[in-house]
């Protein structure tokens, strides 16, 4: 496969057009990028370890029935992707009250959240991506009812899913975030999911194994991502 022009990039991937149709090439760039960009970075091998884990949960999910974009790995940071119409949504599924949502609601951090949660904002970079309601997605024709209906229960599926696989890594999925797109009339997850859209903790020392780190300073970041990398792909369980 011969990768052509770039489609899109954004601030951590780029997505190339390839020669064979519907199949495009997703770059995992070593860019880190936080609070709206105002924050920014070039972290060696980091676009490696998020294609790694990104690949390996993709393939975990597509085996346990859920349907997504990843077809293979050309080498370790360029994903080969089945062509999506993608849905500019962002949903994000909490298990346990951390970031923005104890900052902007009356939530203790650390509490848990049974059933989970499940926010969707608009994924708008310029707008700040504003939360949304079943109904501003209906009336703004980002998804119809029934789409929506099948994309909060793939996001509540792979929760259960990932929830699994990395507690018995000794890892807390905390929450994360997902995006999804088109293929005909199929809903399918895209994107990636990583230690950049996933708040993950070690499940004795609370230790933040994601995003946070380089967010919040908390350390070194490449070597947190490195030692989660091997954790979650360590994992065999495919269930
Ligand atoms: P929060 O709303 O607390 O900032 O984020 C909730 C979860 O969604 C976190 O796991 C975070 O990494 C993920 N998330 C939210 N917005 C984005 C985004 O724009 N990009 C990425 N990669 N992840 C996001």
């Amino acid at each position: 496969m011969k990768q052509k022009n770039l489609l899109y990039a954004g601030k951590a991937k780029s997505v190339y057009r390839t020669d064979v149709d519907g199949k495009l090439i997703v770059e995992f760039r070593d860019d880190i990028t936080a609070f709206d960009g105002g924050k920014k970075d070039v972290l060696r091998n980091k676009g490696s370890y998020n294609a790694e884990v990104s690949a390996f949960l993709f393939d975990y999910l597509g085996k346990n029935g859920v349907k997504t974009h990843f077809v293979s790995m050309i080498d370790p940071r360029h994903m080969i992707v089945r062509e999506l119409d993608m849905i500019p949504l962002e949903v994000i599924v909490r298990n346990i009250a951390a970031g923005s949502i104890v900052r902007n609601y009356p939530f203790k951090e650390r509490t848990k959240l049974d059933p989970p949660i499940i926010v969707i904002d608009y994924k708008d970079d310029a707008r700040h991506d504003p939360m949304l309601n079943d109904d501003l997605i209906i009336a703004l024709k980002l998804a119809t009812p029934a789409e929506l209906k099948k994309i909060k229960k793939i996001a509540l599926d792979v929760n259960r899913l990932l929830f699994d696989l990395l507690a018995a890594q000794g890892i807390t999925l905390v929450d994360f975030k997902i995006e999804f797109g088109r293929q005909g009339k199929t809903i399918c997850l895209g994107d990636e999911i990583s230690m950049d859209s996933m708040r993950l903790w070690d499940s004795k020392s609370g230790e933040s194994l994601d995003k946070d780190v380089y967010r919040l300073n908390k350390g070194d970041v490449m070597a947190t991502y490195n030692r989660v990398a091997q954790r979650i792909t360590k994992s065999t369980q495919k269930r």
